[in-house]
């Protein structure tokens, strides 16, 4: 290592200033990166009560030179950079020459070095800013420091300190993320005389990263790597099966370094967005590589913090590299344990479910008995289909002689028709069948046009490019929710309405406007204040989410179109729940909006658990979704399909050891 200088004052103004020594863990941190810095190959922390009586920390890197070793505790002496240009261009985790000088002067400290080049190494003492002793002294080649008493000389900072356990953890959190990010250094660990953990050295990412967060955490990772404008990314994110209640498992390092980003946690949990479940955040160890001279470490004291000249790049590098890991994943595994755990009250809540729907079908049944009237036909209709409808199809059956209307209704028939053929001249054929002799007891709900967008040409052909089907076939169906399918050597379990929300999803995404449905009668839906302006201020993102909506005066929205998937549903209560969430998301950007009520309306059409779906529907369903790549997660992030190996069963049932 170069020889230390004290900075002149007009380059130490330049760098941010602060307190270094802020509680053990900053003493820690400081004492770490100095050990970095000095090329160690074996870093020993020891603490004791969370740091704040006896830190230790021993390395086998360059150690000081004797003549080095009294200028290294001056402020602003640093071996590291000695001209303001090298500030632009930090390639070192230390460079302000301040952390000797700022530990010495708040606590008892004491330093053991030794060069290769020297025989001797040099033990020094100082407390408290005080030379206490500096004698010749055997040590092997490398650096001890040892911290007592921090703070003893200022009280009023004692106070400040949490309890030893807080401390001990603050000082852990740190040693953790230094100890992954260099893998190739091994990281001791020793905690009021307890070793916490040990990290092999041997350079491999994921063996350190095993060491130090365990196994559970290490096996829900998958590889992320991007590279591009300059940027390289690499580690790990999480499955999104292990998905964890907070963002403390997610580590960004920038050239080495720890740090914290809003931006690189957006950049990540962007890419997992549908993917994970709502309120879940994926872990990550994620290092971003780019030139020194493309980021700015100098803008915090505590130097967690960066500043990137290129936002936008380092966004889209982290984002890439996510959604890379992502297109990894495989198919959740069923695992045993956990059904085992969670058997009785599912089993219970699945019968419950089942029971309910039995009930509720006889009902249905006797009640269409006593009317002997065509709701028959309409309830069963009600349940929507697993199959995606080929676009011919979409345009059923005008339903005539079922409908009525009377000479008002009629009338508004006709104007609408007009109105909308008129205005949408090119995007629609429409089809109206009217017949004033039908029953008068039908409900308006039941009188709808069918429309058709020209779209359904793009969806024929993302259907064709799909890719080829393996084998497969259909075991059965479990309480009316669960599909169970046979695939090569694997059972799969296929949650039937989380896939079809999957599909339908990405059916509005892709289309960007579902196929819309005109209504007869169109519905007005009074709505608050609020509502109803945020319902007018939204009108086009709601035609691009498939519904005409005008305003219909004395806060009451007038819906005239819908998307085809949910006409069969309550049409009030979706505007209703739309608008309260436009009015209270005001601010959220337009695609965002979109995806949530593509996310609500698939919700809405999917078919359900207990309804029932014939074996011809789930053949077909089950086609098309192993067809399809991007159906793995429903769009709260729960797995759609988890699969089962012969293996596994084979074990399960000792047929196999
Ligand atoms: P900085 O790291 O910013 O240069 P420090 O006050 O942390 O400032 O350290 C001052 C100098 O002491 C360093 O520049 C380095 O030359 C030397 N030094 C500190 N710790 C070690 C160590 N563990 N091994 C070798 N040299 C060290
Ligand atoms: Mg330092």
């Amino acid at each position: 290592m170069a020889r230390i200088n004290v900075l002149p004052k007009n380059i130490a103004d330049l760098i941010a200033a602060g307190e270094v020594v802020e509680r053990p863990s900053s003493v820690i941190k400081e004492f770490l990166e100095n050990s970095i810095d000095a090329g160690s190959k074996n870093i020993t922390v020891e603490i004791k009560n969370g740091g704040k009586t006896y830190i230790r920390v021993t390395d086998n890197g360059c150690g000081i030179e004797k003549d080095d070793v009294r200028k290294a505790f001056l402020s602003h002496a640093t071996s590291k950079i000695s001209s303001a240009d090298d500030l632009d261009s930090i390639s070192t985790l230390g460079f302000r020459g301040e952390a000797l000088a700022s530990v010495a002067a708040v606590a008892k400290v004491e330093l053991l070095t030794r060069t290769e080049n020297e025989e001797i190494g040099v033990s020094y003492k100082i407390f408290g800013g005080e030379e206490v002793e500096l004698a010749e002294a055997g040590c092997p080649v490398g650096t001890t420091l040892i911290v007592r008493d921090l703070f003893f000389n200022i009280p009023a900072r004692m106070k400040f300190l949490k309890k030893d356990v807080q401390e001990g953890n603050y000082i852990a959190s740190i040693l953790e993320k230094i100890a992954v990010s260099y893998p190739h250094i091994s990281f001791k660990f020793i905690r009021d005389g307890k070793l916490n953990f040990s990290t092999p050295g041997d350079g491999d990412l994921k063996s350190a990263i095993y060491a130090v967060f365990g196994k559970e955490y290490t096996e829900g990772l998958l590889p992320a790597e991007y590279e591009g404008n300059g940027i390289s990314v690499t580690g790990f994110t999480g499955k999104p099966t292990a998905g964890r209640g907070s963002r403390s498992g997610q580590h960004f390092f920038v050239n080495g370094r720890y740090i914290k980003s809003p931006m690189c946690i957006t950049a990540l949990e962007t890419a997992y967005k549908n993917s994970i479940m709502v309120g879940k955040f994926p872990p990550c160890v994620i290092f971003i590589k780019l030139p020194f001279s493309a980021v700015d470490v100098n803008v915090h004291p505590a130097k967690t913090e960066v500043r990137f000249f290129e936002e936008k790049k380092v966004f889209d590098a982290v984002y890439g590299a996510a959604l890379n890991a992502l297109t990894l994943d495989t198919r959740p595994k069923a695992s045993f344990s956990v059904a085992k755990a969670f058997m009785p009250e599912v089993v219970k809540g699945e019968q419950l479910k089942i029971s309910e729907t039995v009930t509720e079908k006889k009902d249905e049944v006797k009640f269409e008995e006593e009317k002997k009237t065509v709701i028959t036909e309409k309830t069963e209709a009600k349940a929507p289909s697993l199959v995606t409808p080929k676009p011919e199809t979409v345009v059923k059956e005008p339903i005539s002689t079922k409908l009525t209307f009377n000479s008002r209704e009629a009338q508004t028939l006709d104007f609408l028709k007009d109105e909308y053929v008129n205005k949408n001249e090119k995007q629609f054929n429409i089809s109206i069948n009217v017949n004033p002799d039908a029953s008068s007891t039908e409900e308006p709900k039941a009188s709808k046009t069918e429309v058709v967008t020209e779209k359904d040409e793009e969806v024929q052909i993302a259907t064709e490019e799909a890719t080829p089907v393996p084998d497969f076939r259909i075991v059965g169906e479990a309480f009316k929710t669960y599909i169970f399918a046979e695939l090569e050597n694997k059972l799969l379990m296929i949650d039937k309405h989380a896939a079809h929300e999957r599909m339908l999803f990405e059916k509005f995404k892709s289309q960007m406007k579902s196929f819309q449905q005109m209504l007869l009668v169109p519905v007005t839906v009074s709505l608050s204040p609020d509502e109803y302006n945020a319902v007018l201020e939204n009108t086009e993102l709601l035609y691009k989410a498939g519904y005409e909506v005008s305003d219909f005066g004395d806060r009451c929205i007038k819906v005239s179109a819908c998307p085809t998937e949910l006409v069969d549903e309550d049409i009030s209560a979706i505007i209703t729940e739309i608008a309260s969430y436009l009015s209270t998301n005001s601010k959220t950007v337009m695609p965002e909006k979109l995806d949530w009520i593509y996310h609500s309306m698939a919700c809405r059409a999917a078919i359900k658990a207990g309804n029932t779906t014939t074996d011809i529907e789930i053949e077909k369903f089950v086609k098309e979704l192993l067809s399809r790549d991007d159906i793995r997660y429903c769009p709260h992030g729960r797995p759609v399909m988890v699969e089962i190996s012969k293996r596994e069963l084979e074990k399960q049932f000792k047929r196999i050891v």
